[in-house]
């Protein structure tokens, strides 16, 4: 990341480099050995597509993280509802996907509205666990904006969940991360809480 302009680039860089020609040939070894034949025509071009595919969702888009001083001094809660959210478990390489309702009570700076869907989409593109994509946006925008109070609730279902194993069909998984005022005011939190749809 690097600041230019007043504007912070944000930028994610891949953690080891990204080789796709190695991943094609890694996809057509893993589903061969997972027995599909790899001959058929319609498939000749799947090894290629699957390792494409998988660097597009680990790769999200540069942004510039613009923001504004609160010159009105506006001290009620910011509120992006229903973000929508992809990205792919670490454990089973599987997609899940739900909303992300990021919320923050402004100090001194405001963020561009559509910043907070452009954060989501940073730090879900990677393998991960939800409980850990909900803290880093918060944590994030903690840092970055240094607000009274940041809230960040995700909803997602689990393919890993619902199409396999227990085949936990419809259930998704809530997970938030609190901080600042929304963490120790009982009331701002339920003021977020209700905002969001979440019983908190
Ligand atoms: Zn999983």
């Amino acid at each position: 990341m690097t600041t230019t302009s007043g504007a912070l680039r944000v930028v994610k860089q891949p953690e080891a480099g990204m080789d796709l020609a190695a991943a094609e040939q890694a996809a057509a070894d893993f589903i061969a050995a997972l027995g599909v034949d790899l001959d058929a025509e319609s498939l000749q071009d799947t090894p290629g597509r699957m390792a494409r595919a998988y660097a597009e969702l680990f790769t999200p888009r540069p942004f510039d993280l613009t923001t504004f001083p609160n010159d009105e001094g506006y001290d009620e809660l910011v509120l992006a509802r229903s973000i929508p959210i992809r990205s792919v478990c670490e454990h089973h390489l599987l997609p899940f996907v739900g909303v992300a309702h990021v919320g923050y009570l402004p100090g001194s700076r405001i963020l561009g509205l559509s910043k907070l869907a452009r954060i989501v989409e940073h730090f879900a593109c990677r393998p991960q666990v939800q409980e850990r994509l909900t803290k880093q946006i918060a944590d994030w925008l903690d840092e970055q904006l240094h607000p009274k109070g940041v809230g960040v609730v995700i909803d997602a279902e689990h393919t890993c969940m619902t199409l396999r194993g227990v085949q936990a069909t419809g259930s998704t998984t809530v997970t938030s991360t609190l901080l600042g005022t929304l963490r120790a005011d009982p009331r701002s939190r339920q003021e977020f809480f209700s905002l969001t749809g979440v019983n908190g």
